[in-house]
């Protein structure tokens, strides 16, 4: 694919010039933070650290960590480093785990994060020749919005469908040529699954790429979701607290997502100790906003495990990439004291022939956890005999059990009964946290 930027200087900058830049941009910052955020100066005042101790991004590792309980105890105005009258817009997380956090944008803030989503759009091809869907939820989800903002930049014609309405979503890409659509992968899959239906095949559909994210998705999706629709399925991640997607995104190489490292620092640390780890190490990502002015948050700790690399990509991006985030901290399952990740469940479907249709149901029976996967029957697999559908049961907790090391229960239910998302899937019901 011949190479567009939206930001060329940025994005194809020198190593040393960008560590110049992000060094003077972090000294700004925790100057900022440090007089306008009363929470992180008692932080960092209990570290013993002050202004003067950050002269560059080496010394970035000496300020303190903000975790997401420290969102919820500043929560509303606790770490606003502006005053009110200033912003211009409220985002909320969407409360996948359950706590919601509520960040503030000026209309600078607003401008950068639409700059990083124009430089996702333009690194998958799209120019202002391109019919822009976006499927992400508009209001409180930063997703519709970033997009939106983004797809603008770049002169895309957009279309501002938000999630959901199916039906509604399926007539417009048709009839309007969208030629890129922005959504969660689980509903894209869902809206390949829907145009199937109706009968289209992926050369009748008008895209071209899609940027997906939000929510973890395997190799195996991006495959199914490649085939289906006929397109180019691209990553795209970032999350509310530090503006919403387009913190990172993908490039033509679709090897891991280039960081907006102008704007976000990213390290990698270990989970437990907090200790820097070295380029190429697996552990916990923590974002630091350089040049954020409402809501900077200065490492935080964002329990998304990932690796970053600085290896040379060939789009010609000198931005650091991070891998495909494997899962959150919190996302991990303990199943008989056995790690488990969903995206490993869905990584075994998909490879033995079934759709990304499964729910994991956790529960504690005598104080021994069960564990059972509900899958979806496809089409292919389709039979009434009671005997080949235990056969394929246990084909299926079989290959679980050599990814995982333990045995689920493997339920093959009807077509269509795990109900579809328009946003963020729901992929696991743990019982277990109910009692
Ligand atoms: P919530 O924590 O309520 O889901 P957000 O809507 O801000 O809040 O979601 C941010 C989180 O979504 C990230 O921390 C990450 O766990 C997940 N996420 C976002 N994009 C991706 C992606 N491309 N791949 C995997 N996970 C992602
Ligand atoms: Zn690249």
């Amino acid at each position: 694919m011949e190479q567009n930027y939206y930001q060329r200087e940025i994005e194809t900058m020198s190593a040393e010039d960008m560590k110049k830049l992000q060094s003077e941009k972090l000294v700004k910052q925790v100057k900022h933070v440090y007089e306008n955020v009363p929470y992180y100066k008692n932080l960092m005042d209990e570290k013993g650290v002050t202004p003067d101790d950050i002269r560059s991004i080496d010394d970035l590792h000496k300020l303190p960590f903000l975790t997401k309980s420290d969102l919820r105890d500043a929560y509303p105005y606790g770490l606003l480093a502006k005053p009110l009258e200033d912003c211009v817009r409220i985002h909320s997380t969407s409360g996948t785990t359950g706590r919601r956090v509520v960040a503030f944008y000026t209309q600078h803030d607003v401008d950068l994060w639409e700059d990083c989503c124009a430089r996702a759009i333009t690194a998958v091809g799209g120019t202002k020749k391109d019919v822009c869907q976006v499927a992400y939820g508009y209001g409180l989800f930063t997703g519709g919005f970033g997009l939106n903002g983004g797809s603008h930049k770049v002169g895309c014609l957009t279309l501002p469908m938000s999630s959901g309405n199916t039906e509604r979503q399926v007539q417009f890409m048709m009839d309007l040529s969208a030629t890129i659509l922005c959504c969660t992968p689980s509903y894209a899959a869902y809206l390949g699954e829907s145009l199937k239906e109706q009968g289209y095949k992926p050369e009748d559909i008008p895209l071209k790429a899609g940027i997906f994210g939000a929510e973890p998705w395997t190799e195996e999706m991006r495959h199914q979701i490649e085939e289906t629709l006929g397109i180019k399925a691209y990553d795209i991640y970032g999350l509310t607290e530090t503006t919403g997607p387009g913190v990172a995104f993908e490039c033509s190489e679709q090897t891991g997502m280039h960081v907006n490292e102008d704007h976000f620092y990213a390290e990698i640390i270990d989970p437990d100790t907090g200790e820097v780890l070295p380029e190429g190490s697996k552990g916990e990502l923590v974002f630091t906003s350089l040049d954020k002015e409402a809501f900077p948050l200065l490492r935080y700790r964002t329990r998304d495990i990932c690796v970053l690399s600085r290896k040379k990509c060939s789009c010609g991006r000198t931005l650091v990439k991070m891998a495909k985030p494997m899962g959150r901290t919190d996302d991990m399952l303990i199943i008989r004291g056995v790690n488990v990740f969903p995206s490993q469940i869905e990584t075994v479907l998909l490879t033995e022939g079934y759709e990304p249709n499964y729910q994991i149901v956790v529960d504690r029976v005598n104080n021994n956890d069960t564990f059972e996967v509900n899958v979806e029957m496809t089409a292919a697999h389709f039979t009434d005999k009671v005997s080949e559908i235990l056969a394929m049961e246990k084909s299926l907790a079989n290959a679980m059990k050599t990814m995982l090391g333990i045995n689920p229960t493997v339920h093959l239910v009807a077509p269509k009964s795990i109900a579809r998302s328009e946003g963020k899937a729901v992929r696991v019901i743990d019982k277990r946290k109910l009692i």
